[in-house]
């Protein structure tokens, strides 16, 4: 990492009556990074966030805010700052008062107060006159954007987002994420976001690090998290993968029993004995003749289904039902229940040990 470290968490721990929410956590977030934790419910996401934001002390274990140990300071006295899901916006107050509001608390006196509400309005690229207005008023993307200003009112070193888009229709939820990108990338601020959608977090972060049952299971970059998981978990969190379960064949190769063939693995299979090759409905292609790649297996077409630019196949091979990807332009020309040959070559398959 090149930059400096803004937030270091050392074996961060939250237990509820027994019940370990978050295990031994080791993490350092960079100065400036856009850093999302994504896990599926009940994995330890909210409770992480809230101990960093002071709303919840850690049971044992260190967060170090620029080398300074934060774990006793309160949450109001902490240089962060937390965008609640639904955004929790004052309805029957104006864009301007709601985005002054922590500068009020503060004692910061109105003209300044104003100065700044107008500055954050032109950052976040909402019409000057909009500070007169009443949130009720706003749509749901601007009201996503005064909430964000409110955040930054006061300069916090750290945002914290507690999924903030949820509860936001699909196509507006698209345009929001590179909007926060992009306000990110503007701000230079440490971003900290978590969501149960590793998809939205893809589209923002510079890393992810992915939470299962309280621990940390991975950390990379989006890249790394989706060509190269660490486990069957992280691989199957993206969404449809084709899993095969296999075992070291004791020749250099694979064995999977579910489809009665042998594959050539993506690396050397030193040490490995069994676990699940791991392949991305995009990387299968239709074949026509086996040795067209390096991997294949014969089935059936089964299904298919238009994903606007991409169409998704269903091929069946025995019992197991495989998924394949294409471009709409790569399409596949011919019709359901033809018999198929599908395929792979070995690099673009991913090994793990689970
Ligand atoms: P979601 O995506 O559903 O919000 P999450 O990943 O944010 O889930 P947490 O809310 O952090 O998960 O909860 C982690 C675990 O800790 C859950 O099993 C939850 O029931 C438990 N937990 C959280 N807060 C408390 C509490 N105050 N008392 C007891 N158990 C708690």
């Amino acid at each position: 990492m090149t930059r400096a470290p803004i937030l270091e968490l050392r074996k961060l721990t939250k237990t509820f009556a027994g019940f370990t929410a978050v295990n031994a956590i080791d993490l350092t977030i960079a100065e400036g990074e856009f850093f999302t934790i994504v896990g599926p419910s009940g994995s330890g996401k909210t409770t992480m966030i809230r101990m960093l934001a002071g709303m919840e002390t850690p049971s044992s274990g260190d967060i170090i805010l620029r080398g300074e140990r934060i774990n006793d300071v309160p949450a109001n006295k902490r240089p962060t700052c937390m965008v609640f899901q639904s955004l929790a916006l004052f309805p029957h107050r104006t864009v301007g008062q709601n985005i002054e509001f922590p500068l009020k608390i503060r004692g910061v006196e109105p003209g300044k107060r104003k100065e700044r509400a107008l500055q954050l309005l032109d950052q976040l690229r909402l019409p000057q006159n909009y500070y007169g207005k009443s949130v009720t008023k706003c749509s749901g993307g601007e009201r996503q954007r005064v909430a964000l200003a409110r955040a930054l009112a006061y300069d916090p070193e750290i945002l914290f987002f507690d999924e903030p888009l949820s509860a936001i229709d699909y196509k507006l939820r698209k345009t929001l994420e590179k909007e926060l990108k992009d306000i990110h990338r503007e701000t230079g601020k440490t971003f900290l976001y978590i969501t149960h959608s590793l998809e939205e977090a893809m589209v923002m972060s510079d890393r992810i690090g992915v939470m299962r049952a309280g621990e940390m299971v991975q950390v990379g970059t989006p890249n790394e998290i989706y060509t190269a998981p660490n486990t069957r978990f992280v691989s199957e969190f993206i969404g449809d993968v084709n899993v095969f379960p296999v075992v070291a064949n004791g020749n250099g190769k694979l064995r999977s029993d579910t489809v009665g063939a042998e594959f050539l693995p993506p690396r050397a299979l030193d040490g490995f004995a069994a676990g699940s090759l791991v392949v991305r409905p995009e990387f299968l292609r239709f074949l026509d003749r086996p040795d067209a790649a390096q991997n294949s297996l014969k089935g059936r077409l089964y299904n298919e289904y238009a994903l606007g630019s991409r169409i998704q196949y269903q091929v069946r091979v025995g019992e197991t039902v495989l998924i394949v990807e294409k471009l709409r332009q790569q399409a596949y020309q011919g019709k359901l229940d033809d018999e198929v040959l599908i395929g792979w070559d070995a690099r673009d398959s991913i090994l793990v040990n689970d």
